[in-house]
């Protein structure tokens, strides 16, 4: 079986994007809204020297309720079902109180995390770092999933860990 990498973070902040890229496909539903992942997706990233396959996950918006609260669920079998968890951050919002509940979360797992920080096209890469310094992971990788930017780095990251 090949190893799993896991795409966690709140809504919106481009993981279907970069399971685009690291996929290449369209597979994965990219979209303006907010929350429109609902289940977890799963593809073949290629581009690296090994396979491995990615679980783009719906946002845990702390709102757990009805059909976030299934949301939510999906993510915490996706994390379960991964040996790597890519948490997805958008350097334009910023740190959000929401963040640290997921890092919570994904902490909880013991697994190894790689911090996508995400949106980074267009500023200045030590501003759009700087505050996410605060959560304390070592693997820190700017990322622009759009124009497909620091995807290389992002596979090269993980590697190791699978
Ligand atoms: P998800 O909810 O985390 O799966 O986020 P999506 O992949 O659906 O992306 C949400 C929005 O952010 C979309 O409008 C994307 O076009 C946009 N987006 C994703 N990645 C980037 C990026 O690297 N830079 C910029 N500027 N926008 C991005
Ligand atoms: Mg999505």
């Amino acid at each position: 079986m090949l190893p799993v990498v896991a795409l966690v973070g709140r809504p919106n902040v481009g993981k279907s994007t970069l399971f685009n890229a690291l996929t290449r496909s369209r597979d994965a539903l990219v979209a303006d809204m907010p929350g429109v992942t609902r289940d977890r997706h799963y593809g073949v990233c290629h581009l690296g020297p090994r396979p491995f396959v990615v679980v783009d996950t719906g946002g845990l918006s702390g709102v757990e309720e009805g059909i976030d609260a299934l949301t939510a669920q999906q993510v915490r079998l996706a994390i379960e079902e991964a040996q790597v968890l890519v948490f997805v951050v958008d350097a334009r919002d910023g740190l959000l109180p929401q963040d640290q509940g997921i890092l919570g979360e994904l902490r909880r797992s013991g697994k190894p995390i790689l911090l996508a920080v995400n949106k980074t096209d267009g500023l200045e890469e030590q501003d759009a770092l700087g505050e996410f310094a605060r959560f304390g992971i070592a693997a820190m990788l700017p990322l622009s999933a759009a124009h497909n930017r620091g995807t290389d780095d992002l596979i090269a990251a993980a590697l190791p860990l699978l």
